[in-house]
């Protein structure tokens, strides 16, 4: 008689470890390859049953309770799993991912063992805390919908009981703009309602660089600090944070800076994978990969996301961790997995442009591109439609639409 190994490997199965931008990406990708395929059968494990819109984190932690309830903050920035995969041939559970053995073809999680011919690992980032002391125990941070929720319910408790309050923000990047931007707005609307005093109650980004969104040019830190004063929110430059208290972080070993609420939005890292095999990383956790995203050990591997170390040919530096990034990486692991199976050469993996929409408050965004910065309310737009085309590259046109609207008019409640 067969053992339960031989019975669940006569069909070859693709597993997918993670449902974010790269896990969902290669799912509906491999789930299109295989459409005829009955031989082959693709799996996506996440422990959450829904998929998340991080880059709408931000707006779903500042949406005010007497404007949005917390039901419509949760459905404009998670899709559920049953909506992306509904036409495709993928079968997704809901499950922990425990352990995962390359050399078995194994995958263990809370609920069932899972045998693989192949296999995407796409299990995203945690923060990363640098080893700042009392970072993890006094900081808030903004990875996840329950974060998100947390930070609100803070901010509004912090009016509520108090006449004064200062909200520090660690972090002046991506995160940390989007998310300053709003907090202003949301202060607004509470102190309103509580007939607090606006001016009483600070937003401070303190940043280690000299600017606002390190890395991009000088030009976009300039736009974003005009906006973000304008929305009265202070910036402390060259400011690295070297101790966490409970109500207070130290700045270069020296500074002192009271905090009623820490958020930390200074960096991420891979979150550790569960391989039993040891795999070469660098200093963020990442794991290395060969030009194909897939693993010189074990071909049958591919690792994207926040979780690879691809190093970019052009810049010799990794490929940064974005959305834009995981979306493409799992699109060409999707590929190259169908390749393999076909006994076609595998293609290798380039980084894509550096594009980015960052909003900063209400209805004004920077897009910034090599040759082209656009600010404004036109950058909102553009933000507006970047978020249309990705629910529109997930689910069906009318559900994409529809989330979109009603993304969109939630958001714009905290304007
Ligand atoms: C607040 C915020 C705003 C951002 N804004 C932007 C933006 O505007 N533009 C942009 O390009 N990028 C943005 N990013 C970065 C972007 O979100 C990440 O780079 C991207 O999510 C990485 O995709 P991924 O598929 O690797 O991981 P994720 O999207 O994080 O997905 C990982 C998945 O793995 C699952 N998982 C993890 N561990 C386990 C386990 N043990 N068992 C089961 N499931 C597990 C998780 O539930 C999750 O669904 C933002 C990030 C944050 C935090």
């Amino acid at each position: 008689m067969p053992n339960q190994k031989q019975t669940l490997k006569e069909k070859k199965h693709i597993v997918i470890l993670g449902g974010g931008f790269a896990g969902v990406r290669a799912a509906l990708d491999l789930g299109e390859y295989f459409k005829r395929d009955d031989a082959y059968e693709i799996i996506l494990i996440d422990k959450k049953d829904y998929h998340l819109y991080h880059a709408a984190l931000y707006e779903a932690a500042t949406a005010q309770h007497g404007l949005v309830e917390a039901s419509q903050v949760k459905r404009a920035v998670v899709i559920p799993f049953g909506s992306i995969l509904k036409r495709s041939k993928v079968k997704h559970f809901k499950a922990f991912i425990d352990h995962v053995d390359l050399d078995d073809g194994k995958v263990v999680t809370d609920s069932r063992i899972v045998y693989f011919d192949y296999l995407v690992t796409a299990m995203g980032s945690v923060s990363d805390y640098y080893g700042i002391q009392g970072m993890d125990k006094y900081a808030f941070t903004l990875k996840s919908l329950d974060d998100a929720i947390m930070i609100r319910n803070r901010i509004e408790e912090l009016v509520s009981k108090k006449d004064k309050g200062d909200i520090v923000i660690g972090g002046g990047g991506f995160a940390g703009v989007e998310f300053a931007g709003e907090v202003y707005n949301l202060l607004k609307h509470e102190c309103e309602y509580h007939k607090k005093d606006l001016a009483k109650f600070s937003v401070t980004i303190l940043e280690g660089s000299s600017n606002y969104l390190p890395g991009l040019s000088e030009k976009v830190s300039k736009l974003a600090a005009e906006r973000l004063a304008k929305q009265n929110v202070q910036g402390k430059f060259s400011s690295i944070i070297t101790e966490v208290g409970s109500n207070y972080v130290v700045l270069n070993e020296k500074d002192r800076i009271d905090f009623d609420l820490l958020i930390w939005t200074g960096g991420v890292r891979s979150c550790v994978l569960p391989f039993s095999e040891k795999l070469e990383q660098d200093k963020k956790g990442r794991t290395v990969v060969n030009e194909f995203l897939n693993i010189r050990k074990y071909p049958n591997v591919f690792i994207v996301g926040d979780n690879v170390c691809f190093i970019d040919k052009l810049t010799k530096s990794p490929a940064p961790q974005t959305a834009q990034e995981a979306i493409r990486q799992g699109r060409l692991a999707a590929k190259n997995i169908y390749r393999l199976v076909r006994g076609k050469e595998l293609l290798p993996y380039h980084a894509g442009p550096s594009r980015y929409v960052i909003p900063v408050s209400g209805k004004y965004a920077i897009m910034y591109t090599k040759n082209l910065i656009i600010a404004g309310f036109f950058g909102w737009m553009i933000r507006r439609f970047v978020d249309l085309r990705y629910f529109v590259s997930v689910l069906t046109f009318i559900k994409a639409l529809k989330l979109w609207l009603s993304e969109t008019s939630v958001f714009m409640k905290n304007d």
